[in-house]
């Protein structure tokens, strides 16, 4: 089945009129890092650090996690090495570090909130960074939901963190309509359309009985994430997708429709991807887009894109 995505797997993906977008990894280790570089990665878009925090004993020293991002860094030759700040809280736990029992973990303590309550662990992996001389590593901040959050943050990383870019996820909703203030704080911004999707909607991500409302392609998302795009091209802001939207074959042409230019994928998507952006012209993908946001559901949304399909593979 994958064999016919193969070719132009290594290069970098341009639609027929020649837009060109980078398709890079969402890695938590690296096993799915050397998957990425065999499956044409552009870099990564995200380093999930839970893996690591999740995989020992007690806290991972700051040399040892240094270590584990120069490796990443040397395989990488100079691709973007997107790091994410350690995201707990929420449904992702640690044993050996003390999160509080919450009645709603999803709105409580978690990301960039639990980093700021706990500086050690924040300085931790501060330090860590400080001590990677790679000019391609990028620093993500998870959760942050106000302008003073990111501010607070970068006072703290400020003398550390040397040229490296930082950026956010966009994923509480608070951030779309604040994107014209939060873009004056950071350097780049990739939407986490999981979470995102599952505070627009207020429907826990894990929770079976009300998953039926959960869906990434309905226009309440999409036009949320054309929000923020509209507003990060207006701050040259440059934008990705890292949720797991991203990897949806029928999302595809909406998001390059929408301006998006880097997508973050699941390592073994990333052939189908490319192939899938070889084959859209940006043109037709921003009509689709006008399309789809005047629809009522992720449903009729899927079906206009299925028909768009129809007529271009
Ligand atoms: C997201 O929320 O879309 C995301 C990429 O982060 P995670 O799935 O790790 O919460
Ligand atoms: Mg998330």
């Amino acid at each position: 089945l994958f064999k016919k995505f193969e070719d132009g797997k290594d290069e970098i993906a341009e639609t027929k009129d020649g837009r060109k977008i980078l398709v890079m990894a969402n890695v938590g280790n690296e096993d799915d890092l050397n998957t990425a570089l065999l499956n044409g990665c552009d870099g990564v878009g995200l380093f999930r650090l839970e893996f690591y925090f999740m995989n020992t004993n007690s806290l991972p020293s700051p040399q040892e996690l240094a270590q584990i991002f120069e490796k990443f860094a040397k395989k990488l030759e100079g691709k973007p090495l997107t790091l994410r700040l350690l995201d707990i809280g929420g449904d992702k736990e640690i044993p050996y570090l003390e999160i509080p029992k919450e009645h709603n973990p999803f709105l409580g303590l978690r990301g960039i909130r639990y980093l700021l309550k706990h500086e050690k662990l924040l300085k931790n992996q501060l330090e860590a960074i400080k001590l990677v001389k790679y000019k391609n590593m990028k620093i993500m901040v998870p959760m942050v939901s106000t302008v003073e959050e990111i501010r607070e943050l970068k006072k703290i990383i400020e003398k550390d963190k040397g040229d490296k870019k930082i950026g956010i996820m966009a994923e509480v909703p608070s951030i779309v309509f604040m994107a014209d203030k939060i873009m004056k704080e950071i350097d780049f911004i990739s939407i986490g359309t999981n979470d995102l999707t599952q505070y627009i909607f207020a429907v826990d991500r894990t929770n079976e009985d009300v998953s039926y409302l959960y869906d990434d392609m309905h226009p309440a998302v999409l036009r949320a994430i054309a929000m923020l795009t509209k507003e990060a091209q207006r701050a040259n802001v440059p934008v990705e997708v890292c949720g797991e939207l991203a990897g949806n074959p029928l999302a595809v042409p909406i998001l390059i429709g929408l301006g998006i230019t880097e997508l973050s994928v699941s390592p073994t998507l990333i052939p189908m991807i490319k192939w899938i952006i070889q084959r859209l012209s940006y043109r037709e993908a921003k009509e689709l887009v006008k399309r789809v946001l005047e629809l009522e559901n992720g449903e009729e949304v899927r079906e206009e894109v299925r028909k768009f399909f129809k007529n271009i593979l």
